[in-house]
């Protein structure tokens, strides 16, 4: 673990407690919900809430907890995708050129190559391992998403974020596999971190969610104006749900990294399989990188099996993996990702470890392994 400083214990123990000193006797502990379009507006309606697609009460109390959190202004959205999109088509123009990352997260390539090439904006990608290679100059803007998904290669932010800058360019990182109490992109460097809070922040795989934070205050209003205008505004229950799963965030995310380190330390070693990946293993490639910019090692590990076969067996035989796509999730889920065409083998699993007890899911993970005989061969998944 690296020995920075770490303030996320205290920001975690005041979360509980943010909106203590407002409160009156007789107040409610819980967040309100507050589900209406329209205020009561008679007069002047400036410096009030004036309509549902501009404010929401709901929406302060969650803004709020998150800036806590990223130590910057926050501005939340529908999904993941729709903070990216925010940041987007809010903050480039015609002539601009972006840098993607080549082995992360596809919809925004997709995005890009779809709506933003057709607007004169041009993109490139590069694989985050050798994100500093071939230098930024002429990228208006450059995305970075370290550890990647679902490689989970990693690439040195600061580094990044410098270079980005000596070019004039605005460097935004996608945290959505680290979380804010996994890593501190915007300590580092970042102009704006952003995230997909349908995983981790949410939690129980029933709200999409989103938010995009930046300590820059030019980049904080362009978004609130966008979202205004847009019109990609969160519903309040979803945002008091994403609030309430918010709350947890800290323990669960905790419980998920320690049970990662030990089952892919306990991977590491075992027969059926043939490639990992973690950050927090000594033995990776991103492990020197990771230790120094990471507070946690994260809740992803990446398998790889003998085959697509294989794959699908292990993940139908655990009773205690989901198969699914996303992560982040109480429960623990896995998915072979090929079958996204993600530029991956054929066996590698993407495994997103949960907060079921460790040893309860240790064994399911080594019993469901035991079943695939070395050689590529199964006898399971009947
Ligand atoms: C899931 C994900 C997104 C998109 O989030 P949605 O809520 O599905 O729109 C963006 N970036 C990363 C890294 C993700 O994993």
């Amino acid at each position: 673990m690296p020995d920075r400083p770490d303030r996320m214990p205290s920001r975690a123990a005041e979360l509980a407690h943010l909106h203590a000193s407002g409160r009156a006797k007789g107040d409610p502990l819980a967040a309100p919900l507050v589900l209406s379009s329209v205020f009561h507006l008679p007069g002047d309606p400036a410096g009030a809430r004036q309509y549902g697609r501009y404010d929401n009460p709901t929406w302060e109390v969650l803004e709020t907890a998150l800036a806590h959190l990223e130590d910057a202004e926050s501005v939340i959205f529908p999904s993941g995708m729709a903070a990216i999109s925010a940041v987007f088509f809010s903050l480039l123009k015609t002539g601009d050129r972006i840098l993607l990352p080549e082995d992360g997260y596809y919809t925004p390539r997709v995005l890009a190559e779809r709506f933003l090439s057709r607007l004169g904006i041009d993109w490139d990608t590069r694989p985050t391992a050798g994100y500093l290679d071939g230098g930024f100059e002429g990228y208006r803007l450059v995305l970075v998403e370290t550890p990647s998904n679902p490689g989970l290669d990693v690439c040195d932010i600061r580094a990044v974020a410098d270079a980005v800058h000596a070019a004039g360019g605005l460097v935004v990182a996608d945290n959505t596999t680290m979380t804010p109490f996994g890593q501190r992109p915007l300590d580092l460097g970042a102009d704006i971190v952003l995230a997909a809070d349908t995983k981790a922040p949410n939690g129980h795989s029933d709200v999409l969610f989103g938010h995009v934070a930046s300590r820059n205050a030019r980049v904080v209003a362009t978004l609130r104006e966008w979202r205004k205008l847009s019109g990609a505004i969160p519903g309040p229950f979803e945002t008091w749900l994403m609030h309430r799963g918010l709350e947890t965030l800290e323990l669960r995310f905790d419980r998920m990294c320690s049970s990662a380190e030990t089952i892919a330390a306990r991977l590491a070693g075992h027969p059926a399989v043939r490639r990992l990946r973690y950050p927090g293993l000594p033995s990776d490639p991103s492990h020197a990188l990771a230790s120094g910019q990471m507070l946690r090692f994260g809740s992803l590990i990446g398998l790889t099996l003998g085959s697509a076969l294989e794959a699908d067996a292990f993940i139908d035989a655990c009773p205690l993996i989901e198969a699914a796509t996303s992560f982040g999730g109480v429960h623990t889920s896995a998915e072979r990702r090929a079958r996204w065409g993600d530029a991956v083998e054929p066996g590698f699993v993407r495994l997103s470890v949960g907060c079921e007890p460790v040893e309860e899911l240790w064994r399911a993970i080594e019993a469901a392994l035991g079943g695939i005989r070395p050689g590529g061969s199964t006898r399971m998944g009947t």
